[in-house]
């Protein structure tokens, strides 16, 4: 059988990011909104460039590539005649999470607004703290904690913003 993989150089990697663009819109047009939140197809068209990006130089990057065009193309055509089941959606959301840590690891990569989701759960249980100690009344603590949370949390992800480094 023929075998495209084996044709390296064959594909030109602009060619494949384009085609796995059109079948990531169709899949959203095929399964609707809800669906299409349920797998967090907003996030592919950044993954699928960071991919694109890193496949140069990193192999894990090239293989993850790979997996997502066929992955993506079965889900396209399993979408035109039927639902997706709910364990083809475990397997995509679990394709997801593995392509989502690699990039954090290996690449310094972080989702959009994720140093404000941490900073700002810590910043709630520090204010707690303080507000505990200082008025010896938790809840009088927390919006302190929250702002100082809020700061620092998008002062990183501005800072990640501008070095590149959001997926
Ligand atoms: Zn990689």
């Amino acid at each position: 059988m023929y075998n495209i993989k084996s044709n390296e150089g064959g594909y030109l990697m602009e060619e494949r990011v384009i085609k796995l663009q059109a079948d990531l819109e169709e899949l959203k047009n095929k399964v609707g909104e809800k669906t299409a939140a349920k797998l967090e197809l907003d996030k592919y068209s950044r993954i699928i460039h960071r991919l694109a990006e890193f496949s140069a130089d990193c192999e894990e990057c090239r293989q993850y590539f790979d997996e997502l065009e066929s992955h993506l193309l079965q889900m396209v055509n399993q979408a035109k005649t039927k639902e997706l089941t709910p364990q083809e959606i475990k397997v995509h959301r679990q394709m997801t999470a593995n392509i989502t840590s690699h990039l954090m690891k290996k690449h310094q990569l972080v989702p959009s607004g994720y140093y404000i989701g941490i900073y700002l759960a810590l910043g709630i249980s520090i204010g707690l703290v303080l507000g505990f100690l200082l008025f010896d009344n938790m809840p009088l603590g927390m919006p302190i904690g929250m702002e100082m949370g809020v700061a620092i949390g998008s002062g990183l992800d501005a800072d990640a913003k501008k070095k590149g480094k959001v997926m």
